[in-house]
């Protein structure tokens, strides 16, 4: 039996087909620029690989390419459709309401829309595809995989903001965090690397991919993570800014003239990587230009590292004792001089790297010195099979 795991967005279409028990992905795909003229299918399933030019005008279309061909007798992945035993969709705000995965039926839909503006990009988006698979799929569980309900454990104490209580009341303003399906996941694979229960650890997990944030994991639970409310706090990101001061913006509005829209195209687009170096959004780039000898790139590779060592130090005073740091997605599974500038000097945490086994990319390894207190771990990300792990636990 296959798990098909749909990750949709506003104008495209990610999904995997996963084996139920081998846990192997065995075929993947893009659709980009759903709804805009020009739009375009990649798919691979082992050595095949195709690339499909053609209008996609909606998701119910998106999702009916992606059916015909992983059933196609030369490049699919699957004999017939019954083969397909659920599908898992990643779904990015779940609010107070979802604090777990959850099997959909017409009232979690109803739930799903109720709580649809806390992410106005992504969750009609996510709807949008639970809603052509349900179409397209009839009779097939769908099992909703959200990315904040992992750390709707946090205390109360960790996740409202200093301000007037009745924001919270109200509005339901408070920290929120993303990235719950990764933080989750590289916790998880790192007990059982450490060969200790998850139960017993307290873990620091730093997904550091376009978007970043690091989360302070007790006993498997999330206890505090960096992204809040809405997506742009927290450390410096590939284009977001991370923290600032609320100042500046009042400031800019105020006094230089700039609009509400500016400002927010500001800390979500121009900012971080992209914003510090004005060279690129890319640590690869950053990277490249920094050995040239770009004092910039430098110093933006300083400030990303900065920020994360800070929010480290804070997240172990935060969990009283730490057992392991994990590094993972795109820069943290790569960027291995990144990890050694984070990880130098923590000695007053007893954090010690061993700097020659830090020097991977992509694939899972302690990289800690064995006198080191606490373990430093690279664990690459997946967050497809962290859906369809949950898909399988609640429909099959
Ligand atoms: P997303 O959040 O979009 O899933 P990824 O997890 O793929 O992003 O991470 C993208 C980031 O990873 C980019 O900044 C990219 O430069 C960085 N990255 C990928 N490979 C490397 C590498 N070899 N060295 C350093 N950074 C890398």
């Amino acid at each position: 039996m296959k798990i098909l795991v749909i990750n949709s967005g506003s104008s495209s279409i990610k999904f995997q087909i996963i084996d139920r028990d081998s846990e192997e992905m065995v075929a993947s795909g893009l659709l980009e620029r759903i709804g805009i003229s020009d739009g375009r299918m990649k798919y691979k399933c082992g050595e095949k690989k195709i690339v499909v030019d053609k209008p996609i005008p909606d998701h119910e279309t998106g999702l009916d390419m992606v059916l015909t061909t992983i059933v196609d007798p030369e490049i699919g992945a699957v004999k017939s459709l019954d083969e397909i035993g659920a599908c898992g969709h990643r779904v990015v705000h779940g609010g107070e309401k979802f604090t777990s995965s959850v099997l959909i039926d017409d009232e979690v839909l109803r739930g799903l829309e109720e709580v649809s503006d806390m992410a106005p990009l992504h969750n009609p988006a996510n709807i949008m595809g639970i809603k052509a698979a349900m179409k397209k799929l009839p009779g097939i569980p769908n099992v909703a995989v959200f990315d904040t309900a992992f750390h709707q454990t946090m205390p109360k104490v960790n996740y409202l903001y200093g301000l007037p209580y009745k924001l919270y009341e109200e509005y339901g303003m408070r920290r929120y965090g993303f990235h719950g399906t990764s933080h989750q996941f590289v916790a998880q694979r790192t007990a059982e690397i450490l060969e200790k229960p998850l139960e017993d650890l307290n873990i620091i997990t730093c997904h550091l991919g376009n978007g970043c944030s690091l989360t302070a994991i007790r006993g498997g639970k999330s206890i505090d993570t960096s992204l809040g409310y809405g997506t742009f706090c927290g450390v410096v990101m590939g284009t977001r800014s991370g923290d600032v001061d609320p100042a500046i913006l009042f400031d800019l509005m105020e006094n230089k003239g700039w609009t509400l829209e500016q400002i927010k195209t500001m800390v979500y687009k121009e900012s971080g990587l992209l914003g510090i170096s004005e060279i690129s959004m890319d640590m690869r780039d950053i990277e490249e230009k920094m050995f040239a000898g770009d004092e910039r790139a430098k110093l933006t590779f300083e400030i990303f590292a900065d920020r994360i060592r800070k929010y480290i130090g804070s997240y172990a005073a935060t969990l009283g004792t730490l057992d392991a740091i994990v590094f993972t997605a795109g820069i943290g599974e790569n960027g291995w001089e990144l990890r050694e500038l984070i990880c130098d000097n923590m000695d007053v945490f007893g954090i010690k790297l061993d700097k020659e086994a830090n020097q991977v990319k992509g694939v899972e390894q302690v990289i800690s010195r064995p006198d080191s207190r606490v373990s430093i771990l690279v664990v690459p990300t997946n967050e497809e099979l962290m859906i369809a792990r949950e898909t399988v636990r609640l429909a099959l």
